[in-house]
């Protein structure tokens, strides 16, 4: 029997059968030395961090290393489904260590979204979530939008600390992260000729020209999203890749809107009311009574329901029904994990039922904007 390898890079223990998982190598890089990892070779060689991924298990031991060691910890949300990207546990991992919260996509809200209110929102969230957040940061990686202010905080907030990177999949973490490689750090030197510490570590550290590190944990997969349920081909229509046009509908009771085949929000009971939907505007969305809901569901779904298309929808999960009463003087959103949310926008209380994809996360919020 072989004997475990290591990757020189970042310490992963070496394995050739699956690429996407951790310590993934072509067999053609045996040959080489030092042998290191498709992700480390991807690192040094093309400046990128490719997004590895890790299932909750395996995710939370890791982010328990973390709370044993001085670090600075960036924390990378999507805007666009905070709740769906918020690590759980997060403050309970990371002991008594800082958290930069890094709120990523803010390119996704309509224009004349107030910045500062976004920020007090996201306090108030991260507040219910216990964490010890230094410093919330809103970003988009994509369009360059609050990236000093990323860079400045995480320069103010390390000390002489290393700096860890954590995010569920999907956030922008690899945007963020080459953007941080290729103004900050010094590759060439380092990163597959240093022994690093701890060869069980499933880490990649990316030097920086002081001798610390920024470190790239896998990004964590949470199926309660629904980017993690759809194929390939929607995952581009359910994620907006411009500013949301915010769409709204004057519903009175007992009407249902579709969104594609995706979810289904039924406004139960109520006094006649708007409400308004932040979703991918490639996403269609088609009113109905709710006592057709059910029948043009089965009739449609894949064609004038779409996405996902006929030969993609029977892959969905079926959809379940969640109950959710909007209590009188509260303004409030119902977030459908990744999918994006509706705003209530009546303080007259509402009884909604939202169905969604069995797995995918449904709550009810105070209202983001
Ligand atoms: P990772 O899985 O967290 O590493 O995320 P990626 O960096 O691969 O990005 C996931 C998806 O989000 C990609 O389709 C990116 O284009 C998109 N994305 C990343 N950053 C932003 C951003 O700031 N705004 C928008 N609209 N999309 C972004």
């Amino acid at each position: 029997q072989q004997d475990k390898m290591y990757c020189a890079g970042c310490g992963v223990g070496l394995q050739f059968e699956d690429s996407s998982k951790l310590g993934y190598t072509p067999e053609g890089a045996l040959q080489k030395d030092p042998v290191i990892c498709q992700r480390c070779y991807r690192i040094k060689h093309y400046n990128e961090a490719s997004s590895m991924t890790l299932h909750q298990d395996d995710f939370l031991k890791l982010l328990g290393t973390i709370g044993q060691k001085n670090a600075l910890v960036v924390n990378i949300v999507d805007l666009f489904d905070f709740e769906g990207s918020m690590i759980s546990g997060l403050s309970r991992f990371v002991g008594n260590n800082p958290i930069v919260l890094v709120v990523n996509k803010v390119d996704l809200l309509p224009k004349v979204t107030n910045p500062n209110k976004i920020v007090n929102w996201v306090q108030r969230q991260a507040k219910e979530h216990s964490l010890r957040v230094v410093e919330i940061v809103l970003c988009s990686a994509k369009k360059n939008i609050g990236f000093d202010r990323v860079i400045e905080a995480v320069q103010q907030h390390r000390g002489n600390r290393d700096i860890y990177v954590v995010g569920a999949t999907n956030v922008g973490k690899s945007t963020l992260i080459n953007r941080l490689i290729s103004d900050y750090s010094d590759l060439d030197a380092e990163l597959t000729t240093s022994q690093y510490p701890g060869t069980t570590l499933d880490l990649v550290k990316i030097p920086l020209d002081d001798g610390k590190f920024i470190i790239d944990t896998p990004g964590i997969v949470y199926p309660h999203r629904m980017t993690e349920v759809v194929t390939k081909r929607d995952l581009s229509k359910v994620m907006p890749d411009r500013p949301i046009k915010p769409v709204v509908f004057q519903l009175n009771e007992s009407q249902t809107l579709f969104f594609g085949a995706l979810a289904r929000f039924d406004f139960v009971k109520g006094e006649h009311q708007s409400f308004t939907c932040y979703i991918s505007n490639a996403i269609q969305i088609h009113r109905t009574k709710l006592e057709k809901a059910d029948e043009l569901y089965e009739n449609h779904k894949g064609d004038m329901l779409a996405p996902p298309s006929k030969s993609d929808v029977d892959e969905l999960p079926k959809l379940v029904k969640h109950a959710i009463r909007i209590p009188r003087g509260k303004r409030m959103d119902v977030l459908i994990s990744g999918l994006g949310w509706i705003k209530v926008n009546s303080e007259a209380g509402a009884e909604l039922a939202v169905h969604a994809p069995k797995g995918i996360k449904v709550i009810s919020r105070e209202s983001l904007i």
